[in-house]
């Protein structure tokens, strides 16, 4: 009887080792499946504010290592006949601007009209421009709309990415009903068209136009800004609000102690200049996500952003971000000469908003689950400066999504 036993336990461990074995590997080729994609979610071009063609703009992005942008401009799609008029435009920049954007994409592409010796040239089209660069697993254009709201003197702005249909800006009767309002427009085109998209809250601090009352009191967006590149944005907080990282902490820990949705950070460009850099200008480059997917597609993307498969970044790099059992780590992949700590922020059941649980030196950190925490996430700074920033003297940072606590 002894030796059977014994016999059958041996087995089941030797079925044990095989069976983890097996999860082992497909857990390793699932890896290795997956991939990190780099995008901006924010995005202006002459179609509204911003200074420069949508091919330029995308040429930009698509020649400096990004594999997706989303074209966002202000109450817009791309869409339908847009003229502009290089010569009628105050200043030389549009001739500029112009002239270059002639002599990268030519005369066969480019459509120019003339009148009594002034020029007007046709905005190609999404439909149009995104045939010059997507291409399956190397680059792809999303289609999308900064819903450009307001009420009194509060700006608020929610990006539709990936939308089918042009959205207007639904008005309300608050702040928190103008965000809602213009958010659940989002999900109604999701539902009733099938395009997977959604919604993400725009700069919060930019003129001051959501307090953190307001922004925890908006129950229905998955993600925010946690970093947005525009100078007027206020991204680590000022006299009158606080930084991103403490609106994040709120709205999560009200949503986790209430049973709500999660938030998700996202960092993005909003880009309208694309010219000289400059601190004052609103120029590329300055934050963006990396994703992790299996594919190269809208769908595959945002699948991997409502799982919170993403990080957000204004420069530091990350090898992996795991978020699993009770632990969250994060492997940084290091540059020469430069320093990294990693804050890990969470809330506590019974504690206050967003504590820094602990802060880790190092380029392989981690945080181990005491037991009451509602979630932690990780923000690691850098010690180096980050080039044409936001601001003078940011340091670069990422940002990783919330290990959330079940
Ligand atoms: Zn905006
Ligand atoms: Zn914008």
């Amino acid at each position: 009887m002894v030796s059977q036993k014994r016999c059958r336990s041996s087995h089941g461990v030797l079925l044990l080792a095989v069976a983890l074995l097996l999860v082992g590997s497909a857990a390793r080729a699932q890896e290795q499946a997956q991939r990190w994609w780099k995008g901006n979610l924010h995005t202006h071009t002459l179609w509204s504010d911003g200074d420069d063609y949508p091919e330029v703009v995308l040429d930009w992005y698509k020649s400096r290592g990004y594999h997706f942008v989303a074209i966002s401009d202000h109450n817009i799609l791309n869409d339908g006949t847009k003229w502009v008029h290089p010569d009628q435009s105050v200043g030389d920049v549009p001739r500029r601007r112009f002239e270059r954007y002639r002599e990268r994409f030519g005369d066969d592409w480019v459509e120019v009209e003339v009148s009594s010796g002034v020029r007007a040239v046709r905005l190609k089209t999404f439909s149009e421009y995104r045939k010059l660069f997507d291409e399956p697993g190397v680059f792809l254009t999303i289609q999308a709309e900064e819903i450009t709201d307001e009420f009194g003197e509060a700006a608020l702005h929610i990006n539709a990415t990936n939308t089918v249909e042009f959205i207007p800006p639904q008005g309300g009767m608050s702040v928190v009903e103008v965000l809602m309002r213009n958010i659940d427009a989002v999900y109604e085109q999701r539902e009733r068209t099938g395009q997977p998209m959604f919604a993400h809250l725009n700069h919060p601090n930019f003129r001051w136009s959501i307090t953190l009352e307001e922004f925890v009191a908006v129950e229905n967006e998955m993600f925010f800004e946690v970093y947005n590149g525009h100078p007027g944005v206020y991204n680590d907080g000022g006299i009158q609000a606080p930084a991103m990282d403490v609106f994040w902490d709120h709205a999560l820990t009200e949503r986790l102690r209430s049973g709500g949705k999660v938030l998700w950070g996202l960092a993005v460009d909003d880009a309208h200049h694309y010219g000289e850099p400059s601190v004052a200008r609103i120029n590329p480059g300055r934050g963006w996500v990396m994703v992790r997917a299996e594919e190269l597609t809208a769908a595959a993307l945002i699948e991997a952003l409502e799982a919170g498969d993403f990080y957000s970044t204004t420069g530091v790099e990350l090898e992996g971000v795991e978020r699993s059992g009770d632990e969250l780590r994060v492997r940084i992949v290091p540059e020469v000469g430069v320093a990294y700590t990693t804050e890990f922020f969470g809330s506590r059941r019974d504690g206050p908003a967003g504590e820094v649980l602990a802060a880790v030196a190092g380029t392989d950190v981690r945080y181990t689950l005491e037991g009451d925490e509602l979630y932690v996430r990780a923000r690691v700074t850098s010690s180096k400066e980050k080039v044409n920033g936001y601001r003078a003297g940011e340091l670069e940072r990422a940002w990783t999504q919330p290990l959330i606590v079940e």
